[in-house]
């Protein structure tokens, strides 16, 4: 059994730690939090042991009748491996703690990609990770671009990629996140940074993005275009898209318009947390004009890389390959809508 320590129980961390249960080929040895909060009191009910993630704050935890396992350290040294899922920038500074225990870890999207051996994902560049120290999970945008980029190069060549990124202000949970009332261009420069992001799976890709911020906490949204090397069929390119285990095709019949309906369709068939793992492509809008490929995808920013997750512990410690892991992590979790 693979012994996975969790740092940081956030939103990504929780799901993490809910999906790497789920496997049998992996334990959760335990979780580090820094505050005794609801996500504390939750892990608890749920029979994770919970360690402090920084000493000096310990003493909260008993005082809020939380107990603890023992300090960060000692989860990380007994762990097989860490998945770091702390905010944007806590990932770097924890790398030293990881390596004095000489513990391989994970770092998620909000880290630079210069921290790490190699970026992640699943579908594109699993046996990049094999055996490697430091790996990051890209963020949910580039996870999201990654998975559709990937079989369309295999399948056709893509000779130029262009996405408008319209980017939720916040997760549900970001109180203090905006804006309210407005719409950025966000970053304002072009292009933004996830196409450079994306490169980092794809090294030679030609791909231009470009990101706006709305008043949204449901889902991002893409409009891709995909300047392919050949001409196709849209028809073709919707089967080829639907072979993906990770990719939903959206069919017009179900009549879902947008995120909302989205996240009610995940509520209604019984996903943990409304999640949705998978990329939602709009199978209508997957259209073709000469060797120009659109098409609009949503992208579920809090849960889309929590597969990933499972698959790169997997790559790193050298446990299956790229086929035999998405298969488990899938079948595990109920990828597949
Ligand atoms: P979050 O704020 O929801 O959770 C982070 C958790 O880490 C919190 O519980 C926080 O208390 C804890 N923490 C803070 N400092 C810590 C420390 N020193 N040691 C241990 N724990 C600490 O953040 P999140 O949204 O889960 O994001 C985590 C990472 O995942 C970031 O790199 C982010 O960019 C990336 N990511 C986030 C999303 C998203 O939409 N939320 C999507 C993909 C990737």
């Amino acid at each position: 059994m693979i012994q996975v320590a969790i740092n940081g129980y956030g939103t990504i961390g929780k799901r993490v730690a809910d999906a790497v249960r789920a496997q049998p080929d992996m334990d959760v040895l335990g979780v580090a939090k820094t505050r005794p909060n609801f996500e504390a009191e939750t892990a608890l009910e749920k029979d994770f042991d919970l360690y402090a993630a920084i000493e000096e704050r310990a003493d909260q935890f008993a005082e809020a009748g939380l107990e603890i396992a023992g300090p960060v350290e000692d989860l990380v040294d007994a762990a097989d491996i860490v998945v770091d899922a702390t905010p944007s920038g806590i990932g770097a500074e924890n790398k030293a703690l990881y390596e004095e225990y000489d513990t391989p870890a994970l770092y998620q999207g909000g880290e630079d990609a210069d921290l790490v051996d190699t970026s992640f994902n699943a579908r594109s560049n699993f046996a990049d990770a094999v055996g490697a120290d430091h790996v990051r999970v890209v963020s949910c945008n580039t996870t999201g671009l990654s998975r559709v980029i990937a079989p369309l190069r295999e399948a056709y060549g893509v000779e130029k990629v262009r996405a408008t990124l319209v980017r939720r202000g916040g997760d549900p949970g970001q109180t203090d996140r905006g804006p309210i009332n407005d719409i950025l261009p966000n970053p304002v420069t072009i292009p933004s940074h996830h196409g450079p992001d994306v490169e980092t799976i794809f090294d030679d890709l030609d791909i231009d993005t470009l990101g706006m911020k709305v008043p949204a906490t449901l889902m991002h949204m893409h409009s891709l275009n995909v300047t392919l090397e050949a001409e196709v069929d849209a028809a073709d390119v919707r089967e080829l898209l639907a072979e993906e285990s990770r990719l939903f095709l959206i069919p017009e019949t179900m009549a879902i318009d947008g995120s909302g309906k989205l996240k009610e369709y995940a509520m209604d068939v019984g996903r943990p947390r409304a999640d949705i793992w998978e990329n939602c492509i709009w199978e209508e809008s997957i259209s073709t004009v000469g060797r120009d490929l659109y098409l609009f995808q949503g992208i579920h920013q809090e849960s889309d890389v929590v597969p990933e997750n499972v698959d790169a512990i997997r790559a790193v410690l050298g446990e299956a390959d790229a086929e035999e892991s998405i298969e488990l992590t899938n079948e595990t979790m109920g990828v597949g809508l």
